[in-house]
């Protein structure tokens, strides 16, 4: 089975402490993988490589970054939706081919590799690992093009899905979307470290990565662009037909951090703008409105705003436990969020409580948390998810469950309130989303978790 990548990916050229300022821009991807880092920096015409299972602090040490010498760098956090994740899976990918050295990182969910590793198999190409990257890699040095930036654009024609990439050669740092932009990428300068008189370039899947390095936000990288960085500066091409944009609207309902800006678009304001959607459409006589930290609470600032009702960090997040999901074992998560999260009583006890979270998706966390609340003393328990029911899996590098294990797939509004034992519950619905952000029509972003439309075509 392929691995589905949502991963946190960096790169940075021109720039003297190339490793360094790329420990600092994975550190600030964390949340977008926490079971890999890796780093592949580049000195004179030699790649450098270092990858190691675990979070950014752990797998780097001073002395590791003082041996990555170079001037530019790609890395990468990673988690896969595959339980069964293997350290030689952990990226960049590195190999040594017809245009010298090659690093690849990759954040998405390429659909048809299966298909085209098959192809390179008979033709009797061999691999290391299952992951998407190394197909690409395979891809691009097997084309017939007579430079780089050809063979990746033959590569790119042939790969379907969602991806943003990083690529390093002796001489480029190149940076790639998918024709329908689902992953973020963006690009920023950082001027004042700057060799040779030019600002260093750099790219980041989130723009909280700039604001660590002080590096300014120049914008997100267009659908389907593929945007060079050589010594004849930056130019962009665009392999394939220009179609759509459908970026991912979880990274604002869920994933990204709430000080990015993923898509031209601030998260800490969308989820608030989707947190008074939430109140306009789904009031509730209550005493108190309480997030469900991390993910829950710009939404619940954004109920609390609307509704007038007062809000309170009811519950309490243990920060030193990673997220829920990320851990791979089902015994594992539902154990996590008692780890997790604790219940303030003074705040919760003899109070109706409005809860607020981003989504439900298999249902054990709120039923745990529910329960949490119940238990603490509260009088009422009232449910608001500040996305619409989850009733459709994710082929884009989201990690989400098979359709069975998804509870609204199934199961009504109703049957859900029931199991997680709520006095009420209410989701957002898909135009209140929209509203929030500002998405007029429903046409500006990928929603299919919610409504099954998949912008490609499954193969
Ligand atoms: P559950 O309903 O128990 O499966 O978990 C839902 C919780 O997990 C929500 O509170 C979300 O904040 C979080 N969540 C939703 N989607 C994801 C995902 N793809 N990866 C990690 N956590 C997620
Ligand atoms: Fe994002 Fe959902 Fe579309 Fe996947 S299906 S890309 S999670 S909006």
């Amino acid at each position: 089975m392929p691995f589905k990548d949502e991963c946190g990916v960096f790169g940075i050229s021109s720039q003297e402490e190339a490793a360094r300022q790329t420990y600092l821009g994975l550190y600030a991807l964390q949340h977008r993988g926490q079971e890999a880092a890796g780093m592949c920096t580049r000195e004179g015409g030699i790649l450098h490589q270092h990858k190691a299972p675990g979070h950014v602090a752990d797998v780097f040490s001073a002395s590791t970054l003082d041996s990555l010498h170079g001037d530019a760098a790609i890395g990468h956090t990673r988690y896969s939706s595959n339980g069964s994740f293997a350290s030689h899976e952990a990226q960049p990918f590195m190999v040594y081919g017809r245009f010298g050295p090659l690093a690849l990182c990759h954040n998405g969910n390429i659909i048809n590799t299966e298909l085209l590793r098959n192809k390179l198999l008979e033709d009797g190409h061999t691999f290391n690992s299952m992951s998407d990257s190394e197909v690409i890699l395979a891809l691009i040095n097997t084309s017939k093009a007579n430079n780089l930036e050809d063979a990746v654009e033959d590569a790119l024609r042939q790969i379907i899905g969602a991806f943003s990439l990083l690529i390093l050669s002796d001489k480029h740092l190149i940076a790639v979307k998918d024709p329908h932009g689902l992953r973020p990428l963006s690009v920023a300068k950082l001027g004042e470290s700057s060799m040779l008189g030019e600002p260093s370039i750099v790219f980041a899947s989130e723009s909280c990565a700039f604001d660590l390095l002080g590096a300014e936000y120049m914008r997100e990288l267009e659908a389907g662009e593929m945007l060079i960085q050589s010594s004849d500066g930056l130019h962009s091409r665009f392999p394939n037909k220009r179609c759509p944009a459908k970026p991912c609207v979880f990274e604002h309902v869920y994933f990204a951090r709430p000080d990015s800006y993923v898509f031209m678009r601030n998260v800490m304001a969308t989820r608030r703008a989707m947190g008074r959607q939430l109140a306009i459409q789904h009031p509730v006589d209550a005493d108190v409105v309480i997030p469900v930290p991390d993910s829950g609470v710009h939404a619940a600032l954004g109920y609390a705003e609307q509704s007038g009702i007062r809000f309170e960090f009811g519950m309490i997040r243990n920060h030193y436990v990673g997220r829920t999901f990320i851990e791979p074992k089902q015994s594992i998560r539902s154990f996590g969020v008692k780890v997790k999260l604790n219940p303030v009583k003074d705040l919760l006890h003899g109070r109706r409580v409005v809860l607020i979270d981003d989504s439900i998706v298999r249902g054990t966390t709120s039923k745990k948390i529910v329960g949490m609340v119940r238990d603490v003393g509260a009088k009422e328990v009232h449910v608001r998810i500040s996305s619409p029911p989850t009733t459709h899996p994710c082929f884009y590098g989201i990690d989400t469950p098979t359709v069975e294990h998804l509870i609204a797939s199934s199961k009504s509004t109703e049957e859900i309130r029931q199991f997680i034992g709520a006095d009420s519950l209410d989701y957002i619905n898909l135009e209140g989303l929209y509203t929030a952000m500002q998405d007029k029509g429903g046409c500006g972003f990928c929603y299919a978790c919610f409504n099954g439309n998949y912008p490609i075509p499954r193969t």
